[in-house]
């Protein structure tokens, strides 16, 4: 009798598994949803100031991005190191993750928990040159000010925020492996087929859009080729039509196609 209801238990629970996760797995995404449309119109106020990309998004894209902005930034932990804190800072910081993750399946980056704003240049370990902003096993770090200045387009294919949650993409794709996106791995190695001799004819002096800090290593290679995707895709396809092509497959977005849409929407 007693193994009947073990067994009749240990079948339930078989069985049952599965819907009962997929039912509180939505129950809790309705739940956030609905914490999320408090906020939203907030969201949206913060990122379409500062995110042309953003507002060239359809109206369902548009929710889309805000909605994982919410989720990004629900699950991290903001230090505020000698900077004043506003309620913007951590929406703008989550929000350039998820412009370069849209195409994405996984984007909430979870081995990341801590992310550290600083107010500007800083050093770190036993480099003499100032640090922008820098990724490791112990979080994201991030200078607000060099930041703020990426945002609003006051330095050329430079943007300190892009460069660094390019950093920290790779790094929980192929370091801790703890958010493989298939998807993304799996393209990374038709991506390096196509960037891998760019950047070693970098390293033997050729001049490219990328600049010379691309040819340091292929991390900052990569990290810099996310900066110049986004912030001037018509310079690099014009230049480097192979890799701005194989960027596009690999994040599933083209920023010149979200441009165009835009313009015929308008
Ligand atoms: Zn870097």
């Amino acid at each position: 009798m007693e193994i009947l209801v073990i067994f009749t238990v240990v079948m339930a629970i078989i069985i049952l598994h599965e819907p009962v996760a997929q039912w509180i797995g939505k129950f809790n995404e309705r739940r956030l949803h609905k914490q999320f449309l408090a906020q939203e119109t907030f969201y949206h106020a913060v990122v379409s100031r500062y995110f042309k990309y953003y507002n060239r998004l359809s109206l369902q894209e548009q929710r889309r991005f805000l909605f994982r902005v919410f989720l990004f930034r629900r699950i991290k932990r903001f230090h505020y190191i000698e900077v004043a804190e506003t309620p913007e800072m951590p929406i703008l910081v989550s929000a350039v993750s998820v412009q370069l993750t849209l195409g994405l399946e996984k984007f909430q980056m979870n081995y990341f928990r801590d992310i550290y704003l600083l107010q500007d240049d800083y050093h770190y370990g036993f480099y003499s040159r100032p640090f922008q902003g820098h990724v490791d096993h112990s979080g994201i770090y991030l200078s607000w000010d060099n930041f703020l200045k990426g945002l609003k387009g006051i330095t050329p294919n430079c943007n300190v925020g892009l460069h660094e949650m390019g950093h920290a993409l790779a790094y929980v794709n192929f370091i801790t492996q703890t958010e493989e996106d298939k998807h993304f791995k799996k393209e990374f190695k038709n991506f390096s087929k196509v960037a891998r001799p760019i950047f070693n004819a970098i390293q033997e002096g050729t001049k490219t859009i990328l600049g010379d800090y691309a040819g340091v290593n292929y991390h900052e290679f990569w990290a810099v080729s996310v900066e110049v995707f986004f912030e001037n895709p018509i310079r690099l396809k014009h230049e480097l039509p192979e890799l701005y092509h194989a960027m596009a497959r690999l994040l599933k977005q083209d920023p010149l196609e979200v441009f165009l849409h835009a313009k015929m929407a308008a």
